[in-house]
């Protein structure tokens, strides 16, 4: 049985579509406005093209069409200052000395030091080398000779054509990490037909549904006792739930931005929405969760966004203020309800959760190793993005406590991940909610 505590996560962060649905509602403006109008939001500096397959090889699975091809900013004045490579040598501060490991985290400031003695600090920079507390491998941007700067707007995430056995060998490699105890557990093949579920798996997917969440919070003297649920336990089914819900969130945008290949038109394709994701209710509770996580996640940064530790390194102060006051915005308007639709205290605590943690780490870095495996451009970008922005959440809410003054060291690339992942996921939430309108609309004519 699950216990109440571990049950009430599940709870929370399903309680109720609706409350996750106002909250978005309130942050998505704000949250749009800083990832589209702000050059520090707006670009990325990735390692694309020269990273090989690290599980198998990946030469045969390459798409061509032309929805798959990245535009990337090869002349250095299209860069925007923040991102060039003159100002990344400019950084100074714990990473310009190159500490080792054990110097570096002596070195962590108290909040409210940095910012007074470094010059141009930007989000602070740490070596290249995966921190013990990353959740995936960190884009190397602070190097200059590697990867390709973009702007993510000249590249939006929408329906490329890429698909087949290449995608997906990664989907079923993603969820093959999920193998904490894969006996009790679907695996993707399985998800969705019915058939495949035993009882207690119904009963799982009953307790983790956020309709039947609903409907309890309607009727809260509905007895809930006696409720048989699988035993595992709920760090894994955490796992399992960002993979499903981070591929639930990319068949929602491939749905809504889709490529009419008759009259050459992007629009939604309601059918591709029926297929994906309205048939499995799972799907859809998945993406909420993480739309709940990473809120969370957004809500706690926000005090430490506040200070100057962070700077945005526009060159132009107006501007940095600018940007720090939409980025505050943001994570003002998550604080306001994201805590009562997650609570990470209650993960990593119980029975063998402590000695999950790493396995759930190295876990997760796999699923971003293997975005070097997909075979389309755009896809393996916005793969890249979301999975660092995943890992960029899940490092804020399980690796950094939320009484300690430490504060949250992130890369640049990794900030700007987890605000761009946020809203990608906020896009999807909107999108579902105009699918199952036009669902109902349908409806109402027949
Ligand atoms: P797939 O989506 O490939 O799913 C494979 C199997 O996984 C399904 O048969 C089902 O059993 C299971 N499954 C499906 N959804 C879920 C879920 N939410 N939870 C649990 N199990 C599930 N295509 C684009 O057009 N644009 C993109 O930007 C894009 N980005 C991608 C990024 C990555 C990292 C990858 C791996 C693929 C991407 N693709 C993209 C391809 C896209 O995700 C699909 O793989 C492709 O459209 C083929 O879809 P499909 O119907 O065969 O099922």
């Amino acid at each position: 049985m699950l216990s109440e505590s571990s049950k009430s996560i599940v709870d929370d962060a399903c309680a109720s579509y609706a409350t996750l649905d106002r909250l978005n509602a309130n942050l998505k403006p704000a949250l749009d406005d800083l990832v589209q109008t702000t050059d520090f939001f707006s670009h990325y500096r990735l390692n694309l093209f020269n990273k090989k397959c690290p599980f198998w090889d990946d030469e045969g699975g390459m798409c061509a069409n032309i929805g798959c091809a990245v535009e990337t900013l090869d002349n250095e004045e299209d860069i925007p200052l923040a991102w060039r490579s003159s100002e990344l040598g400019k950084l100074e501060g714990p990473l310009a000395k190159h500490p080792g490991k054990k110097a570096q985290k002596q070195a962590r400031p108290l909040q409210g030091e940095l910012g007074d003695n470094v010059g141009e600090s930007c989000v602070i920079e740490y070596d290249d080398e995966c921190d013990d507390r990353d959740y995936c491998v960190p884009e190397d941007e602070s190097t200059a000779s590697k990867g390709d700067y973009l702007s993510l707007l000249a590249n939006p995430e929408r329906f490329t054509g890429y698909g087949g056995e290449g995608a997906k060998q990664i989907w079923d490699a993603i969820y093959r990490e999920n193998c904490f105890q894969r006996s009790s557990f679907p695996h993707s093949a399985d998800v969705g037909s019915s058939a495949t579920y035993g009882v207690a798996e119904q009963d799982f997917r009953r307790v983790l549904d956020a309709s039947w969440q609903q409907q309890r919070l309607e009727h809260p003297n509905e007895p809930t006792a006696g409720v048989a649920v699988d035993d595992e336990c709920l760090e894994k089914r955490v796992f399992y739930r960002v993979v499903s819900g981070m591929h639930a969130s990319i068949s929602a945008h491939l749905c809504w931005d889709f490529l009419n290949q008759s009259t050459g038109e992007w629009q939604p394709n309601l059918s591709c929405y029926k297929s994906r994701l309205h048939a499995y209710p799972d799907r859809i509770s998945n993406l909420y969760f993480n739309y709940a996580l990473v809120s969370r996640a957004v809500a706690k940064l926000g005090p430490y966004l506040q200070s100057s530790d962070y700077t945005f390194c526009t060159g132009d102060p107006t501007e940095d203020a600018a940007t720090r006051a939409k980025v505050l915005e943001v994570t003002s308007r998550a604080a306001s309800t994201s805590s009562q639709v997650f609570d990470e205290g209650l993960m990593f605590v119980n029975g063998e959760g402590p000695s999950l943690k790493e396995d759930f780490r190295n876990r997760f870095r796999n699923v971003s190793r293997l975005m070097d495996c997909v075979g389309c451009d755009k896809c393996r970008l916005w793969g890249k993005v979301q999975t660092a922005g995943y890992g960029t959440a899940l490092k804020v809410l399980f690796e950094f406590d939320n009484n300690s003054e430490d504060i949250p060291h992130l890369k640049r690339t990794e900030l700007v991940a987890l605000f761009n992942t946020h809203a990608r996921l906020g896009e999807s939430l909107n999108s579902i909610g105009k699918f199952r309108q036009m669902i109902a609309d349908k409806e109402d004519v027949t």
